[in-house]
């Protein structure tokens, strides 16, 4: 596999992108990797194109997009936005149920907590998507021609299930 623009970091275990141009607005200064954003990719158990690296495999690796100041600090308040909506609603649900009959009020939270959180990286996306210049984490992952040839390979965004 070609990492292209990448070389493993064998403290963090990360795949570290040596690019310095931010990938989310395109032109950024992206020089300092703990600006970047690290994502997460995981192989199948079935498949057989693994990194392997000074014979350790991996199964699980995080990969840095290049990302800058500016942009790290529009997902950040992105997902801060999408942690206040998730408690708001889930208090406002409970407060809700809670009025008609007390019992009620867990019920109604519960699921107050649970749509939000079902949809969080669609609100974080919508949040970051009106800051105009800049790529939301999830266009920006799908874009990374690493992550694109990794997926290519037998690697998945989520977790696979045992
Ligand atoms: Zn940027």
């Amino acid at each position: 596999m070609n990492l292209g623009h990448h070389i493993l970091n064998e403290t963090t275990g990360r795949l570290e992108s040596t690019s310095t141009e931010c990938s989310f607005c395109r032109g950024g200064d992206a020089s300092q990797k703990s600006m970047h954003y690290y994502k997460a990719l995981f192989r199948e158990q079935k498949r057989t194109n693994v990194i392997v690296y000074r014979n350790v495999k991996f199964a699980k690796i995080a990969v840095g997009i290049p990302r800058c100041k500016k942009c790290k600090e529009v997902h950040e308040s992105a997902n801060s936005f999408t942690m206040i909506m998730i408690l708001a609603s889930t208090v406002i649900f409970f407060v809700i149920g809670f009025v008609i009959f007390p019992l009620l009020g867990f019920v109604t939270g519960f699921l107050g907590f649970l749509f939000p959180f079902a949809f969080r990286e669609k609100i974080e996306d919508l949040r970051a998507e009106q800051a105009i210049h800049t790529l939301t984490k999830t266009e920006g992952v799908k874009k990374d021609p690493l992550i694109t040839d990794m997926r290519l390979n037998g690697w998945t965004l989520n977790q696979p299930m045992a």
